[in-house]
């Protein structure tokens, strides 16, 4: 097997996945591809691969049925399985998602991505597979191993492994230092509760542990501190400097991630707390080796995709807002529509623009007008039903998004709101503002909308309409605004 790993590709053979295979082999990947689903499964099974991807164009069988098989297996439970689909609503996405595939991506993709997202996946899996077979007496450690692999970035990484381990072993000292080079300073890049170490920057000359954790590449694990004789130079500093210790046990974990940093994994217990020993070093080693794996991927995922990428990726929800992400957004709004037009029902959207925004940001600043879009934000969401959500469609737009409602349903609701928003003082940086949104609304069915951005356009044109209005008013399209906006073309 190559060493980058083995990938079996599923398509009927002709244009369905052109340019992947050539593309994967030229990274060192091993490539099999397979025309028919038989076939594939059979291979599966015999063959172990690292990953396999799965083309709608497969013969014989669905991929949701591919699916279903493969995670039946033992064997094959936790190889992770990708289908490529150019069904512009994405049918069977949410199928094959239940069903157990690990991502489902449309065509037509970008070959680089495409490769990220596999050297991801199969970091994971491989992850996964290793965690599974090394942590068998420890469903612990695989518990915190999955949480970490679940994160792309690596300051969430450090963050879930200093709060479980410190729940683990029931101790309140538990940090993530990495060391700068030359080995004399290090950066505490996450603390669980360790008032003691909450500067940011450490002199490593006074932690002897970290530094010989470091330099021997080896844990370093200190029953009982006040007889160990890794501290006598430290010791007579504590002395005139009239500093208290109280702390009894340590464990200091090296690893190394990204090529070539180097952090130490450091926890610490006082008297009251249970001591630590070679089975905490055991298990937090263990933990440190799948979080290195986890790190190293989080290091190629932040390199290969731009930071707005990642942010959208990562997150749910907006930062900002508190709404949810655009990219969340569509893809919860990509299922609706596919259930309302599956099931014959109603679905609203509403895209709201805040007016005049810039000229609020040029008076006030961008910090007010940062308050102003997260007051907004909330507005937005506190007028939802259960059902209904609503998420940050760009820099002053939301849409918001109302199952099972008709247009005129949706353009009372957001009629209310843009009456409400209009009559509110906003309490923002400690002054008071007035705010007005205008609102476009748009329903389904509707005979010409078939996709999402049909959808978006037809409330973008009645955004544009109210704005066009004089702001601070609710329109919904019309069929007589396609005619016309058609005309224009
Ligand atoms: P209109 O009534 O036509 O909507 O006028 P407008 O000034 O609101 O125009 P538009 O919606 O095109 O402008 C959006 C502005 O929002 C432009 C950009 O500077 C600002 N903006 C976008 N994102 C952010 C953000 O995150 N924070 C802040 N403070 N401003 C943002
Ligand atoms: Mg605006």
């Amino acid at each position: 097997m190559s060493e980058r790993g083995y990938i079996l590709v599923g398509h009927d053979g002709t244009q369905a996945l052109a340019g992947l295979d050539d593309a994967l082999a030229g990274e060192g990947y091993k490539v099999r591809s397979v025309g028919d689903g038989t076939t594939l499964l059979s291979y599966i099974a015999s063959q172990n691969p690292d990953l396999v991807v799965v083309d709608e164009s497969i013969r014989e069988m669905a991929p949701v049925e591919i699916v279903r098989h493969v995670r039946h297996r033992v064997g094959s439970r936790d190889v992770p399985l990708l289908l490529t689909s150019s069904q512009p609503q994405g049918d069977d996405a949410a199928a094959a998602i239940r069903a157990g595939a690990t991502d489902y991506i449309r065509k037509p993709f970008q070959v680089g991505e495409m490769l990220a997202r596999i050297a991801s996946h199969l970091e994971r899996g491989r992850l996964i597979r290793e965690s599974r077979r090394e942590a068998d007496t420890s469903g612990i450690v695989l518990e915190i191993v999955r949480d970490v692999t679940a994160s792309l970035s690596s300051e969430e990484i450090f963050d879930i492994l200093v709060r479980r381990v410190s729940r683990l072993f029931q101790i309140r000292r538990c940090s993530m230092i990495l060391i700068e080079e030359g080995g004399e300073r290090g950066t505490v890049v996450a603390a669980h509760d360790d008032p003691s170490i909450s500067a940011l920057a450490l002199d490593l000359t006074r932690y002897p542990e970290i530094r010989q954790a470091v330099e021997t590449g080896a844990p370093v694990l200190v029953k009982n501190l006040k007889g160990s004789a890794l501290f006598e130079q430290i010791r007579p500093l504590w002395e005139t400097e009239n500093i208290e210790i109280d702390i009894q046990s340590i464990v200091a974990i090296p690893f190394t991630f990204d090529k070539n940093q180097h952090g130490v994994f450091f926890l610490r217990s006082n008297p009251d707390e249970p001591a630590l020993d070679e089975e905490s070093v055991r298990l937090t080693s263990a933990i440190a080796q799948g979080a290195v794996r986890a790190l190293n991927r989080a290091a190629t995922f932040e390199s290969v995709l731009s930071h707005q990428e990642q942010l959208e990726i990562l997150a749910k929800t907006d930062e900002l807002t508190g709404c949810l992400s655009r990219r969340y957004l569509m893809e919860r709004l990509e299922n609706e529509l596919e259930r309302a037009a599956r099931y014959e029902r109603l679905l609203g959207v509403v895209m709201f623009d805040i007016d005049d925004f810039k000229r609020l940001n040029d008076t006030h600043g961008h910090t007010t007008g940062d308050a102003a879009l997260r007051s907004i934000g909330e507005v937005l969401r506190r007028s939802l039903r259960t059902a209904d959500f609503v998420g940050r469609y760009g820099g002053d737009e939301f849409l918001l998004v109302l199952p099972e409602t008709s247009a005129h349903g949706t353009h009372q609701l957001a009629e209310r709101i843009r009456n409400g928003v209009s009559r509110r003082e906003f309490d923002l940086r400690g002054g008071t503002l007035r705010l007005t949104v205008s609102g476009g609304v748009a329903g389904f069915p509707d005979a010409d909308v078939i996709s999402l951005e049909d959808l978006i356009d037809r409330a973008d044109e009645a955004l544009y309409r109210a704005k066009a209005a004089g702001r601070n008013k609710v329109i919904t399209f019309s069929s007589e605004m396609k005619e016309e906006s058609k005309s224009k073309q």
